[in-house]
């Protein structure tokens, strides 16, 4: 007898609900609130539901500890062929010579990006926590703060921007062992060339952390850092629209480094159905569709950034050259924390951030998750209104909300 397998005889329509219907009510309930709501935190994005039939396939149950022809475990040929595929599309994606997609997520990578060229106890410069900088690049309650001796350097408090000036005199002065570039809430481009440049004069490793804008790369709507750093960590998951997770790209020269960095160093097994999924993802990417998106990404971002500018809020640097915007609400008399409250209510989901001036927080924004949505410059202006009328009075909560659901409703990231 041939049995022949299929995905849809795997999972049946509502298999979850007739085994365990309260957990499907809370990823339906889930479902409801990503389609009803804006999503706006700037980390975050809708992957296509092929990118989801990867993560929901049988690979979730292979072992594979090791690499690709080089396994721990048995029955791994065909597990292999998927991360084979996943390495050769992120290369040719990005133009790498070595590609790692095996990190668990965006931490994980820089965990095995330090693990690859530093000793604990190392200088590291990286961009102060409250200035933008992640968690792993130095803070105390992180691994990063605890096994390193992390220096911040930190950007303009008029200009928003980075002080390349500042950190070409802290390299000089402390003589870090590896250089970081990458921001959780820097709106513009980075310049590698100018981060390059200094990490050569000091002897350091430039390690980018890219995990936000490694999306807009992908689709050619920003610089890419592949060309300068060591080591690029990235994430999947945000712009770039893929599974949770995280992978690394270097020379040829420090591939061997980076993947012992990896496995064994920091990781186990392999999770094979993210590295499918993230296979697909890099697939999706490659396309023109994707590149289009890309810009449309950037350009949403800037007609946000103008709208709320007329609107009276504070636009850090003035603008963006990517998917996210740092605003400060106090010129309509909120602070950042009631604002993102307020908005909360009206059903507008984004984060509080650091910004340029110290001690004062703000509200980040990005335009990746309405983006795939298909929202376009015309949604990107009411989305402006409506958020300051939301700030402005309290009371407007409620109609706003009403708006945001009409609105979410013309666009639903998973259309039926
Ligand atoms: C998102 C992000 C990370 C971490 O990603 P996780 O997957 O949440 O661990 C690391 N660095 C930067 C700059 C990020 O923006």
């Amino acid at each position: 007898m041939v049995v022949t397998h299929t995905l849809e005889g795997l999972l049946p329509a509502d298999v979850l609900g007739r085994q365990d219907p309260e957990l499907a009510e809370i990823l339906i309930g889930e479902l409801d609130r990503q389609s009803t709501t804006l999503q706006l935190i700037a980390a975050e994005n809708f992957t296509s539901p092929a990118v989801l039939a990867a993560l929901g396939s049988p690979l979730a149950n292979k072992y594979a500890e090791g690499y690709p022809g080089a396994r721990h475990h048995g029955g791994c040929e065909i597990v292999d062929v998927a991360e084979r595929i996943a390495v050769e599309r992120a290369k040719a994606l990005f133009g790498a010579e070595h590609a790692n997609v095996q990190s668990h997520s965006g931490s994980s990578a820089v965990l095995a990006a330090y693990a690859a060229l530093l000793r604990p106890g190392d200088t590291v410069l990286a961009m102060g926590l409250p200035h933008g900088g992640h968690l792993t690049h130095g803070s105390p309650a992180n691994f990063s703060g605890r096994w390193f001796d992390f220096v911040g350097y930190g950007v303009d408090p008029e200009s928003g921007l980075i002080d390349y000036d500042q950190v070409l005199a802290l390299a000089r002065t402390r003589r870090p062992k590896a250089i970081v570039c990458g921001s959780i809430s820097y709106p513009r481009h980075i310049d590698y060339g100018a981060f390059k440049d200094v990490a050569e004069e000091v002897g350091a490793y430039l390690i980018a952390d890219a995990a936000h804008p490694i999306g807009l790369v992908a689709g050619g709507a920003a610089p890419s850092p592949v060309p300068y750093a060591d080591i690029v960590c990235a994430t999947t998951h945000k712009v770039l629209r893929g599974p949770r997770g995280g992978m690394l790209l270097c020379g040829a020269e420090l591939a061997e480094r980076v993947d012992r960095a990896v496995f064994p160093f920091t990781q186990g097994g392999a999770q094979m159905h993210t590295i499918a999924a993230k296979a697909v993802a890099f697939g999706e990417a490659a396309t023109p569709a994707f590149t289009a998106y890309a810009h449309q990404v950037v350009v949403n971002a800037r007609v946000l950034a103008r709208g709320l500018a007329a609107e009276g809020l504070t636009v850090s640097t003035g603008g963006t050259d990517t998917h996210l915007l740092t605003v400060d609400p106090a010129p309509l008399g909120v602070d950042a924390r009631t604002a993102r409250g307020r908005l909360a209510a009206a059903g507008m989901v984004l984060d509080t951030c650091a910004l340029p001036h110290p001690d004062v927080r703000g509200l980040r924004l990005g335009t990746a998750a309405v983006t795939t949505q298909g929202m376009g410059e015309v949604e990107m202006s009411r989305i402006a209104v409506l958020f300051a009328e939301a700030l402005r009075e309290e009371s407007a909560g409620r109609q706003v909300r009403e708006e945001v659901r009409e609105l979410t409703g013309r666009f639903p990231p998973y259309p039926v």
